[in-house]
């Protein structure tokens, strides 16, 4: 199975968190926080327009600037989610600046936060320096203290959870509808070539269109291109197998408690890759609680409950500077058992 999605911390362990997930074959990326990432460089950070933010805690927010400082004269639109207080807090970033000189500027960002009942959402433009343009907030459709979704995209949902770092501090999920195989060797009987025509069939079928559903493709063979009429059905039958989709789940800065165990597990639940945050070794567990942050151990217990497949440990406290495998042990021993 090729996965859609390809994910990476943006820094070391000791640095920054952040999570960079790379959309296959789509130019496409989602950054989870938003903490130093001059390791991402130009390109990947421009790729990066859905971006999600635990909380602004400063090592989980000064990389706005230099994600602001690469989009800055670009025609694109920044989308960030995240909980209360996020729209004042880029409202403050981009008051920090003098902007007289950028009005030919397209660049624009929408700001998303979720409260228990309702969704704030504000707009800027860099065409007027950045005012603040706020929409009327919309009630939110699922309450209670479970998983909500803050983005839903025909191929993936992202989850939200908060969790009680003092402040809300927003753990999510990554979840593709399903996924899209394509049988090669079976194409290749049917005389059929690969090429971006597959695209456009994955995206009907995450669009739902149902299998009566006719389009025209176009096919480059080695020495000639062709218009061919399909039917979705049919083609997905012959050629594509459908499996479960890939779920990443990101938790950062959470005090380890019963309240916030049964949501990060319920987040986490069954996830590919799980990655989460161990500042501490248990035997601080009491600093790490007064903090309200994890130890490596109360991860890999809670990935173990969750029956993850892979547990990422990072966000590593600077006074373990040298003991990175230490940390990373009692995870593992903690979530392997
Ligand atoms: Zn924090
Ligand atoms: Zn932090």
């Amino acid at each position: 199975m090729n996965p859609s999605f390809s994910s990476y911390l943006v820094n070391d362990v000791f640095g920054d968190p952040g999570v960079f997930v790379e959309v296959r074959w789509s130019k496409r990326a989602l950054l989870f926080d938003l903490g130093e990432n001059a390791a991402l460089g130009p390109t990947r950070l421009l790729r990066a327009n859905d971006i999600f933010v635990s909380h602004t805690h400063m090592d989980h927010f000064i990389g706005f600037d230099k994600l602001l400082r690469v989009a800055l004269g670009r025609g694109k639109t920044l989308r960030l989610y995240g909980p209360p207080g996020l729209i004042a807090n880029v409202h403050g970033k981009l008051t920090g600046y003098t902007w007289n000189l950028v009005n030919g500027s397209p660049l624009s960002i929408t700001v998303r936060e979720f409260h228990p009942c309702e969704i704030k959402q504000a707009a800027f433009f860099a065409t007027d320096g950045f005012a603040r343009h706020e929409d009327p907030p919309q009630p939110r459709q699922t309450g209670g203290t479970g998983a909500f979704p803050v983005l839903e995209d025909p191929m993936f949902t992202v989850l939200a959870v908060p969790l009680n770092h003092r402040v809300p501090s927003f753990g999510y999920a990554l979840q593709e509808q399903f996924h899209i195989n394509v049988n090669k060797q079976r194409l290749h009987d049917a005389g059929l070539p690969v090429g971006s025509w597959l695209k456009d069939v994955k995206q009907y079928l995450w669009q739902g269109k149902p299998d009566d559903f006719r389009f025209t493709a176009t096919l480059y063979f080695e020495h000639h291109r062709q218009d061919l009429e399909f039917v979705l059905g049919e083609v997905r039958e012959r050629f594509l197998t459908i499996t479960r989709g890939q779920k990443i789940a990101y938790v950062v800065d959470a005090r380890y408690d019963d309240e916030n165990e049964a949501k990060i597990v319920d987040l986490a639940r069954g996830a590919d890759v799980f990655y989460c945050e161990a500042p501490y070794l248990d035997r601080d567990a009491d600093k790490a609680y007064e903090r309200y942050h994890l130890t490596a151990r109360q991860a890999g217990l809670m990935a173990r409950k969750a029956d993850v497949r892979e547990l990422v440990v990072f966000h590593f406290s600077p006074r373990y500077t040298g003991m990175g495998k230490e940390i990373v042990r009692e995870a593992m021993e903690a979530f392997k058992g």
